[in-house]
């Protein structure tokens, strides 16, 4: 492991301004992720700085029903807030589903919203990767793909993003806020993260130095008709093949306003807007579910391995309408979980 020096700062303002004045330099926070990138010789920073003690671990209600989540805050405590639980089930189902216990107790929401990519080849330094090392091309794409992306791809990356939580986030227009040197920035969480297209190595708008300090996630009434719905190959502690975040309302047997967004299967978090745009107002009836999947996952390409995704994002779409649609909600909300609660 290449030597890597480490401090420890207890503000915001010198952990900008160490990072932002050294090239070399990462913030560190939970490290559930870049540790393991710093042991495979991945990530090389020559400085790591360590930003745990940083005031930055709020949950608080806003004005209109809405939450601000601090970027430190742990993935545990954020997913047993109750001000999450009631008002955001997604969120908290989320974040319960990303990650064991003790990896929840470490992570942080800033942290979860930067961890990279689960794809082998950008971890194996002996495989083509464009995005860890731009033009060395992607072995993913005629090698081992099961697991890849459907939606978003480009002849360049295919790799799926991997965080839950972001999914939900995008699912409720969340925004998130940064702060740097030359002052505070936020980001409607979509555009946070872009598509891969010529340039996968981009992953975020941020500069270096760039902190990622709050989350928040404006009211909304139909968050609390939510779930997250992840389908993976074990029952725990594994990424999702498909995922699908959903919120409605439901008046009559008429759906209302619809929040759908999709993990496991593209190369972000996908907010499903034609999906979205099937179902506002439509009946809450099985051939409409089935339209809105079919339509969605329409421009879905695959790679050959990971073709089963496609079929399996419209199955889970379906599902998860199935169960936020259902009489009994609050019930099947529960049963998204298994053992992860
Ligand atoms: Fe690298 Fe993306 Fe290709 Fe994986 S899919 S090898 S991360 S370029």
């Amino acid at each position: 492991m290449r030597p890597v020096s480490y401090s420890r700062v207890a503000d915001v303002a010198t952990a900008i301004g160490v990072v932002s004045t050294d090239a070399d330099s990462a913030f560190l926070a939970g490290g559930t992720t870049q540790v393991d990138l710093l042991r495979i010789y991945v990530e090389q920073p020559g400085r790591l700085v360590d930003i745990n003690d940083l005031p930055l671990r709020q949950i608080d209600a806003l004005p209109g029903g809405g939450v601000r989540i601090g970027a430190l805050a742990r993935m545990s405590d954020v997913a047993q807030a109750p001000l999450v639980r009631t008002g955001f089930p997604v969120i908290s189902q989320a974040l319960l589903l990303g990650a064991s216990p003790q990896l929840r107790n470490m992570a942080s929401i800033g942290g979860n919203l930067m961890q990279r990519v689960r794809c082998g080849y950008f971890r194996d330094l002996a495989a083509g990767c464009n995005k860890r090392a731009p033009g060395s091309g992607c072995a993913a794409l005629h090698g081992v793909n099961r697991g890849h992306a459907v939606l978003g791809t480009s002849e360049r990356c295919i790799a799926t993003h991997p965080s839950d939580l972001a999914v939900a986030l995008v699912a409720l227009d969340a925004v998130v806020h940064t702060e740097s040197s030359s002052g505070r920035r936020e980001f409607a969480v979509d555009d946070f993260f872009p598509l891969p297209g010529e340039t996968p190595e981009r992953e975020h708008p941020l500069h270096h130095g760039e902190l990622i300090v709050e989350v928040e996630v404006p009211g909304n009434p139909v968050a609390e008709r939510s779930l997250y719905l992840k389908v993976r190959d074990r029952e725990s502690y594994e990424f999702a093949l498909a995922s699908v975040a959903v919120a409605l309302s439901l008046d009559d047997g008429m759906i209302g306003e619809v929040r759908l967004a999709l993990g496991g299967v593209a190369t972000k978090p996908w907010r499903a807007r034609q999906a979205e745009r099937v179902l506002i107002g439509a009946p809450a009836t099985a051939e409409r579910f089935a339209e809105a999947a079919r339509q969605e996952l329409q421009p879905a390409v695959s790679h050959g391995m990971n073709e089963f995704k496609i079929e399996l994002a419209r199955r889970s779409i379906v599902r998860a309408l199935e169960m936020i649609t259902a009489d009994d909600w609050r019930e099947q909300q529960r049963t998204t979980l298994g053992g992860a609660a």
